[in-house]
């Protein structure tokens, strides 16, 4: 039987529908969530993703603010601009766009930003509150996986993991996050001996590696549930993920596709997380 298709980009209008009502409620309180975010250079691909950002705020009521900034600023400037955000009470979320220009070093900007506005949860205190599993901001991405699978009501404990993949904001943090939901982790990655061993042990198998329809239904466990977090552009200019669609979904129980799956939950989380802070900064209790 063909799989269930998660339809990452419905479940995202439906949350952003519930978030901007969440934001007029504030809004009434006198309470206006905003996000700042900083770009730096020109980076096609970077401006393009800004300017969703920007875009998915407004739609719901949120204030947004894109500060550019030309390729030669230097870190001292990146630093005091951040400081100065950091101190402005009107500003609750603060991105900085990855990658910058390579003068600049990411680790010391993830660091200055403040963990109360670190709204991409890549401060290494967000990710140390993770890890030991309190209250955070989470990572977009993962954040938006562990909604999807929630919102599905796919049960994480006791099942086997796979992710393969292992980044700073993919991989690693959502291997973490099902881990802290009793779910047993397996890590592969570009080094990984016998790689198809452990796919095919997978009752979740998250793949984010970026090598267009590298997963396919031979690889995978009858009724899997496979989240694809791959974005790849061909030739032809078509996006397609990191796993052949047409022939997991045949086998696999759930799956995501691309596009319309992973993606569009990324900025939604992003927009949760920047109201999760307006709230903890004017102390708002969620619901209220
Ligand atoms: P990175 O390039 O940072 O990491 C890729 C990971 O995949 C690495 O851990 C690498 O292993 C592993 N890998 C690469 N090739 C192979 C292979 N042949 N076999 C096994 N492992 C392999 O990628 P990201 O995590 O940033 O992104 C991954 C994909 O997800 C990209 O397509 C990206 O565009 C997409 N993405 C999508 C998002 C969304 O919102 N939908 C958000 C973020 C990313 P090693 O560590 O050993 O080098």
């Amino acid at each position: 039987m063909s799989a269930h298709i998660i339809n990452g980009r419905e479940l995202a209008d439906d949350l952003r529908a519930q978030m901007k009502d969440e934001v007029s409620k504030l809004h009434e309180q006198g309470i206006y969530p905003s996000l700042t975010v900083v770009l730096v250079g020109e980076n096609p691909a970077s401006l393009s993703y800004v300017k969703g950002k920007e875009r998915a705020s407004k739609k719901i009521g949120m204030h947004s603010n894109l500060i550019q900034l030309p390729a030669s600023t230097s870190e001292q400037q990146l630093l005091g601009l951040i400081d100065q955000l950091n101190n402005d009470t009107t500003v609750h979320g603060i991105l900085v766009q990855l990658p910058l220009p390579s003068h600049i070093s990411e680790d010391i900007i993830i660091e200055a930003i403040s963990p109360a506005k670190d709204v991409d949860g890549f401060h290494p205190i967000s990710i140390g509150r993770m890890i030991a599993g309190k209250d955070t901001f989470l990572p977009c991405t993962p954040y938006g996986i562990m909604t999807m699978l929630d919102e599905k009501g796919i049960t994480v404990e006791g099942k086997h993991a796979v992710i393969l993949g292992r980044s700073r904001i993919v991989g690693k943090p959502i291997g973490q996050m099902l881990l802290n939901r009793h779910a047993t982790v397996t890590y592969c990655h570009s080094r990984t001996k016998q790689l198809d061993r452990y796919l095919q042990q997978a009752d979740i198998l998250i793949v984010a590696i970026g090598q267009a329809h590298f997963i396919t239904d031979k690889q995978i466990k009858e009724d899997a549930v496979v989240i694809d977090v791959g974005i790849n552009r061909l030739e032809d200019g078509s996006i397609v993920g990191d796993v052949d669609f047409d022939s997991a979904k045949e086998k696999a129980s759930y799956i995501t596709p691309v596009p319309k799956g992973v993606g569009p939950m990324t900025i939604t989380m992003l927009l949760q997380n920047t109201i999760k802070a307006a709230r903890q900064m004017n102390q708002v209790t969620n619901g209220s």
